[in-house]
Parts: structure tokens; sequence; C-alpha cells
């Protein structure tokens, strides 16, 4: 049985979390809620109290809307992902585009700790583009360390939240097979039925 404490940023009641740090990428796509119609990324104040919990913003002031805008674009992108790795379609380029952007402006820098360890972390800090930066080196790092495919989008189409698939078989499709799982299934079996 997993023994985790769930940081308390992370948003509803997860009960797929992917391992730190992969589970900041995992909350951040989460931040939509497709199934309530919330998102925490929308308002500058909400946003700024969720990302400052997070570690992503730093910055005196709350996040302007073109940041948020950016910030939910990498969302979706990074939601894109997800869904090929539920066994989707791999995204397109157009799929990608606000990462891209990010990845063509970010400058990430290399730091050594006491121990020697190496580590790079993105800056400059105050943007949020900082922090989003952040993200996609949690991504890079969960794709060497193969953790990366078991984040995955849910396969419900209004659902799409984001769960780690622990599972032996990897084959896990469904946030939660009691409410997603059975409803497509349900719906499936009714259109055969018609
Ligand atoms: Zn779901």
């Amino acid at each position: 049985m997993l023994v985790m404490t769930i940081p308390p940023w992370v948003p509803g009641h997860e009960t797929k979390p992917a391992p730190l740090p992969l589970l900041l990428v995992q909350s951040f796509v989460n931040t939509w809620d497709g199934e309530h119609g919330s998102d925490l990324l929308l308002e500058p104040a909400t946003a700024r109290d969720w990302l400052t919990r997070t570690g992503l913003w730093g910055a005196d002031r709350p996040p302007t809307p073109a940041e948020l805008d950016l910030a939910r674009r990498v969302r979706e992108n990074i939601r894109a992902m997800l869904v090929a790795n539920s066994g989707g379609p791999p995204p397109a380029t157009s799929d990608l585009q606000a990462i891209q952007a990010i990845t063509e402006e970010a400058r990430p820098a290399l730091h050594i700790g006491p121990g020697g360890q190496m580590s790079l972390a993105s800056q400059p800090p105050g943007r949020l583009e900082a922090g989003l930066l952040t993200l996609l080196l949690v991504i890079r790092d969960a794709q060497r360390d193969g953790t990366w495919h078991r984040l995955k989008a849910c396969s419900n189409p209004d659902c799409l939240w984001a769960f780690y698939d622990r599972s032996h078989s990897r084959a896990g499709a469904w946030c939660d097979m009691a409410t997603c799982g059975n409803r497509i299934k349900n719906r499936r079996l009714r259109q055969r039925q018609r």
C-alpha cells in the first residue's frame, strides 16, 4: 500500500498521485477540472495563490492575464502529451506551440550544490515563464527515469483528468474506474444497443 502525504496544493481528491516532483506537473494539468468546469488559472488572484503555494511563482504581484493565458496554453499542450501516454494520437506540432515558445525563450541555468549535485533550474525568477520552464524540466527528468509514460489523461473525453498509472500492466485508462470507467462503458453499451 502506498503511503504518501498529498501536498495541500494538489487539486481535487487525488487517488492516483504521481511521485514528486512529477506530482507538480499532474497538479498543474488538473488545475482545470472538466467535471466541475473550474479553472484555478483563470483569475489572477486565485492563480497567484495556487502558483505561489506550489513554488512556481515568487513575484510580489499577481500574474498578468497574458502570463495566465500562456500558462493555460502550456497546460493544454501538456494534456495533449498525456493523451498520447494514454494510447491516444501523438501530439501534433500545433498541439505543442506554447511549450515550443518557452523552449525557444527559456535559458535554464546549471547549478552545483555543496555535495557536487548538479541541477538545472529556470531563470530569471519573477516571470511566469520561469515557473513553466520548471515544469518542463520536471517532464524532461521523468522522460529519462521512465515515470513519464505512467502519467496519463483520463480516457473519458469529458474528463481528461491527469492520473498516475501505477498498475503493473501500465494499461490503466481512467482517473477512476467507478466513475469515468463505468460511465464510458455504459455509454458504449447503449450505443451498441441502438
Ligand atoms: Zn476521468
